[in-house]
């Protein structure tokens, strides 16, 4: 019998519409917790309310508890474990337990794009699709994974692309690792290993900043005026900033902050490629470290690692980098 751990942490999959208003919203008892689920043979299910928040309230504090409940469940021989999540903030969770617990087992989150008592309500259809994903043998060593309307997405890579839409999540650049269908749960793509470093706290101030034409260097400024821990930018295309924000920069760099460069794209990296004022070579050179190949939100949770770590200079560069 494999044991499958579920977490449910609040979300759409778990609200009501209010039918006279239209308004969604949390609702005291989980809608999945009476339906009728259909689950794959020799799966027995462990279910916890771990909390019932919309995403927007989730916290690196409630994305530690959620790691160390599964580290303990691990411990007493858990064979897999299914998160439900609100899709808001799911793949940032997703990319903090795929950072902090190792490819021990499988871990698959999932949500909803319409609650429960709606029209097409994908909720229950998601839920039972991650239970199958999360009992599949080739689960296994994918590292955590995010499964919404029958695709199988690397946590490392997946995103929410629509306010609206069932198919808002999307892997820019290479797409689903695997497909959901009707009898068979099958994977396209291996995930190759992640990282895995253990913390056991989740603490620090590290904000994103979005750069855009005509940007000048005040909001660096103002910045300089508080107690970073880090900061992640967001660059014009291929890594490049207005020309204004370099000698603010250099302040931040020059105060011990570490300053982490993706870029604003949807595919596609940042690199070190043009040498002009404010273009990426000048600012590898100063001292910025550029993310290969995950967004601002995801290298804010891995900086956030970072600063929990207490990596030194170069250690932080490497860990960054890979
Ligand atoms: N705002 C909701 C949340 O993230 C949306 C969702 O669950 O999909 O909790």
């Amino acid at each position: 019998m494999k044991q499958i751990l579920v977490l449910h942490t609040g979300g759409t999959i778990a609200m009501k519409e209010n039918p006279s208003t239209g308004s969604v919203s949390p609702d005291a008892k989980n809608p999945l917790t009476d339906a009728p689920i259909p689950l794959p043979e020799n799966v027995h299910l462990i279910t916890e309310n771990i909390f019932n928040l919309p995403s927007p309230h989730i916290t690196p504090e409630h994305m530690l508890k959620i790691k160390k409940r599964i580290q303990e469940a691990y411990q007493n021989g858990i064979d897999s474990v299914v998160i439900t999540h609100g899709t808001d903030t799911l793949e940032e969770t997703a990319y903090f337990l795929d950072l902090t617990i190792g490819n021990w087992l499988p871990i698959v989150l999932t949500g909803a794009m319409r609650s429960s008592n709606e029209l097409g309500s994908d909720g229950l259809y998601n839920f039972v699709s991650a239970i199958r994903v999360a009992a599949s043998p080739d689960a296994k060593d994918q590292g955590v994974l995010v499964v919404m309307n029958d695709e199988i997405h690397a946590a490392r890579y997946v995103t929410k692309t629509h306010t609206t839409n069932v198919a808002t999540f999307r892997t820019p650049s290479i797409g689903p690792i695997g497909m959901i269908n009707k009898n068979n749960i099958i994977f396209l793509q291996k995930v190759l290993h992640s990282q895995y470093t253990d913390i056991s706290s989740a603490s620090g101030f590290i904000p994103i900043l979005k750069a855009y034409a005509g940007m000048r260097g005040e909001l660096l400024e103002g910045l300089a005026h508080l107690s970073l821990d880090g900061l992640v930018i967001e660059a014009l295309g291929a890594g490049n900033l207005p020309p204004e924000n370099i000698a603010p920069l250099q302040k931040l760099l020059d105060a011990q902050i570490p300053i982490v460069l993706v870029s604003r794209c949807f595919n596609g990296i940042a690199e070190a490629v043009y040498d002009y004022r404010g273009g990426g070579s000048e600012l590898q050179k100063m001292g910025v470290i550029f993310s290969p190949n995950i967004n601002s939100q995801k290298v804010r949770i891995k900086l956030l690692i970072a600063n929990n770590l207490q990596l030194k200079k170069d250690e932080l560069v490497d860990f960054m980098q890979q």
